[in-house]
């Protein structure tokens, strides 16, 4: 496929915001498109690139290159030269970057240099953009909608359906079925901004208590335990004890999805930063786990006796989960009616709090297991506003700060796939966090006037904050109060920060 058709569809879908267009126009563009580009268009639609970092700066950005008068390239001949860029090092790595870069640039027209600028610098990142993609790909390939999900999520990728599907029709998605042993994407949670709104949306449901540790998906056949994180990685080798926890169990052939956290001696949950620390380490697994042993939490059974549970209704799936995990390993939870019941639930959060826990995950009864952001029957309520925020650039610290980067500059995500600058914080964060995230947002600059570095929006930062007031100063119209820095969230990517919609329509006081 040439680059010129992906930067013409690219800019056409970020100009719309009719969601049925997007799809009509990524339908057409997977229509041309050959199995073997997909591993590549996918990415450059949504604004990432496959080898992560490629190490051009600014400076060697910044040098104009005459554009060709004709679209020539193609999406392949981009991606070897991006490969080419992401292994050079060494002695004289400036001058073969500038040489590389520049020779892409002259082979691309004014349009795709654009393009080509956006997606190093990471500009061109389309927020939502992969779910419309499976929606393009099911009407390209006309396969249904909920196949194409539902695949995506068992094969843990979009591509690799993409690939199957262009090649073999739909019949290609008989082949991504539930193994215990490969992970699958996990269902996530929004948010509500209290119980009642929580309860008064899914009606039935269960609430359950939300732990702040670490997710985990453990699979067991036989003997063999492997646990998986939120983005897929195993990590099985880190935490002996939850292999232990799940060999113990009654079953033999299951996946079950739940958080890894610690408690202290009074049996308190231990910080998140100590659980990840722990989740973190490979090295000297022993002693980690003697300093802060961590156990697993169950909330849902995907798979029991080797059986796929993924459509079923909560309920049903609770049960299984019921019936091989003991009530101390599950996650505490209230079963509410409905909206007339919401005392029970009001009541809940307040134990959970009390308990030391940061709020409740409300789960309605009948929904089935689904990943992906489409639906939401799974909402998290927090008395603590956070926000999973990106960070757009950063500035030097000054006095105790100098020579590490502090003051953050942090965006939500807009409707048309960009970032608006809420505010800025430099609060919140230890020594270490600082250290690392001067190291961090360094690897990812793409521009600096010397104060201020603006870096590649992807790191995903959760920020507390007191509310919101109206400001002049902020593209959307409104600034955070009393920012401050939680955690980073690496298991997160930009493309799952949190909206200007959404903060909005949780800040009614500031609507204008
Ligand atoms: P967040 O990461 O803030 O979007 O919140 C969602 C995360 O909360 C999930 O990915 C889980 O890791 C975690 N969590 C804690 N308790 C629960 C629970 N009872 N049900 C589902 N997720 C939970």
């Amino acid at each position: 496929m040439l680059l010129a058709r992906l930067t013409h569809v690219s800019q056409e879908v970020a100009a719309t915001s009719a969601r049925s267009r997007k799809i009509a126009l990524l339908a057409e563009l997977f229509r041309d498109a050959e199995p073997d580009d997909v591993p590549i268009v996918i990415p450059y639609l949504a604004g990432r690139l496959p080898q992560g970092r490629l190490g051009v700066g600014w400076k060697v950005l910044s040098r104009r290159v005459a554009p060709a008068a004709e679209p020539a390239l193609t999406v392949r001949e981009v991606d070897a030269l991006f490969t080419d860029l992401a292994k050079v090092s060494g002695a004289g790595s400036q001058a073969e970057r500038a040489r590389l870069v520049g020779e892409l640039m002259g082979a691309a027209t004014e349009d795709e240099q654009r393009f080509l600028f956006g997606l190093i610098t990471g500009e061109v990142r389309q927020g939502a953009l992969d779910a419309v993609a499976v929606e393009g790909l099911a009407q390209a390939t006309e396969a249904p909608p909920a196949d194409v999900r539902r695949a995506v999520m068992l094969a843990g990728s979009l591509q690799t359906v993409a690939q199957a599907l262009l090649a073999d029709g739909p019949a290609a998605l008989d082949r991504f079925r539930l193994t215990v042993g490969r992970p699958v994407l996990p269902m996530l949670a929004h948010t509500a901004s209290s119980v009642s709104e929580a309860v008064g949306k899914l009606g039935a449901c269960a609430v359950e208590e939300k732990l702040d540790g670490i997710r985990v998906q453990v699979h067991r056949d036989g003997d063999t335990v492997r646990l998986y994180t939120r983005t897929l990685d195993d990590i099985t080798d880190r935490l002996p004890e939850l292999t232990g926890a799940a060999l113990r169990l009654r079953g033999e052939r299951f996946i079950l999805d739940g958080e890894v956290i610690a408690f202290d001696a009074d049996g308190r949950p231990r910080s998140f930063q100590e659980i990840a620390g722990r989740v973190g380490s490979r090295t000297d697994v022993a002693t980690a786990a003697k300093e802060v042993p961590v156990s697993p939490v169950f909330f849902d059974a995907l798979a029991v006796d080797g059986r796929d549970l993924l459509d079923l209704p909560f309920t049903e799936r609770h049960a299984e989960l019921s019936r091989l995990v003991p009530e101390p390993m599950r996650v505490r939870r209230a079963l509410v009616s409905g909206p007339e019941d919401i005392a029970a639930a009001e009541e809940f959060l307040a134990a959970t709090l009390a308990r030391g826990h940061e709020g409740v995950v409300v789960k309605g009864l009948d929904a089935a297991y689904s990943a992906g952001r489409r639906g939401a029957s799974w909402l998290k309520v927090k008395p603590v506003h956070t926000l999973d925020l990106v960070v757009l650039a950063a500035e030097w610290g000054h006095g105790r700060r100098t020579g590490r980067l502090s003051n953050l500059h942090l965006g939500a995500r807009t409707a048309d796939g960009g970032f608006a600058m809420l505010g800025k914080t430099f609060k919140g964060m230890t020594d270490a966090m600082l250290a690392w995230q001067t190291e961090r947002l360094q690897e990812l600059a793409v521009d600096t006037d010397g104060y201020v570095v603006t870096v590649r929006p992807e790191l995903v930062v959760e920020i507390a904050y007191d509310g919101l007031q109206r400001s002049t100063r902020y593209p959307a119209g409104v600034t955070l109060r009393f920012a401050r820095v939680v955690r980073y969230r690496e298991d997160k990517r930009p493309e799952e920060a949190d909206t200007v919609e959404t903060l909005l329509a949780a800040h009614p006081e500031v609507r204008p």
